[in-house]
């Protein structure tokens, strides 16, 4: 496959619409995305090129939860290897949730990092959050909305009725301790209703960067369409019980009835 430069990519970028001086949230999956010359580290250097210097890189970082989370050494958990290079990076902050952290670099990084309550890891006070209330976008490339955390904002302000709990490991009084932290999680494969959803009101940009297929959405209308079809039907997002997701099925079990 023919590798894409670090000019083209720029092009791409700006052509789908990623803001320059923007607050840009990105998820991406490299192997949809490259060859890129540089790999990793040239389709970061694209994404903060466009951005500029006024603008702000934001990446999940996630983690296991299964050791005390170290925000300068703690690796991810599948988020790929972008991300895993992108905290990695000199300059580029990283909060500090046992479970859910970002990173960010940029005016905004510090902001975006500082400190939250370990539940919900992506309400309202979080980096997605954060991302939210700055107005910021949301490029999801080579992935789909099922990677997309900021639904999982939009459950937490629709205050969907189920949360499950995971356990995680943090230190409390220098004790490594086990916590169970409260989530609305499930498979999240239906969080791709939210492609028709956007695109039915013109707010989705599609194309393609590198040789990804390419998404681009501000937080809010990611937030305001999801919020709306929740409070219709809360369990929106769940997959239905003749599905047999074992993901989903614990969910439905903790709407309390
Ligand atoms: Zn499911």
């Amino acid at each position: 496959m023919l590798e894409i430069s670090f000019t083209r990519l720029v092009e791409q970028l700006k052509t789908l619409g990623v803001r320059s001086g923007g607050v840009l949230l990105v998820h991406t999956s490299f192997r949809a995305v490259g060859p890129v010359t540089g790999g990793p580290l040239g389709l970061l250097a694209a994404l903060r090129a466009v951005l500029g210097n006024e603008g702000t890189l934001v990446m999940p970082t996630m983690t296991d939860g299964e050791r005390v989370f170290d925000p300068r050494i703690t690796p991810t958990s599948g988020m790929g290897v972008t991300a895993e290079t992108f905290w990695r990076q000199p300059g580029v902050a990283r909060s500090t949730h046992p479970g859910g952290s970002f990173a960010a670099a940029g005016p905004l990084a510090e902001r975006i990092c500082r400190p939250q309550p370990l539940s919900p890891p992506h309400g309202e006070d979080s980096p997605v959050g954060r991302v939210h209330e700055l107005a910021g976008q949301v490029l999801l490339l080579g992935v789909s909305h099922s990677e997309n955390t900021t639904l999982h904002l939009a459950e937490a302000i629709a205050r969907v009725p189920y949360s499950v709990s995971h356990s995680c490991v943090v230190e409390i009084d220098g004790t490594a301790t086990t916590v169970m932290i409260a989530e609305t999680d499930h498979c999240c494969v239906r969080f791709r209703l939210a492609d028709d959803w956007l695109r039915a009101r013109g707010l989705q940009r599609e194309g393609s960067v590198g040789h990804a297929v390419a998404r681009l959405c501000d937080a809010r209308d990611v937030v305001s369409v999801a919020v709306e079809r929740l409070m219709v039907e809360p369990l929106i997002f769940l997959c239905p019980t003749r599905a047999r997701c074992a993901e989903c099925a614990a969910a439905r079990a903790s709407v309390p009835t």
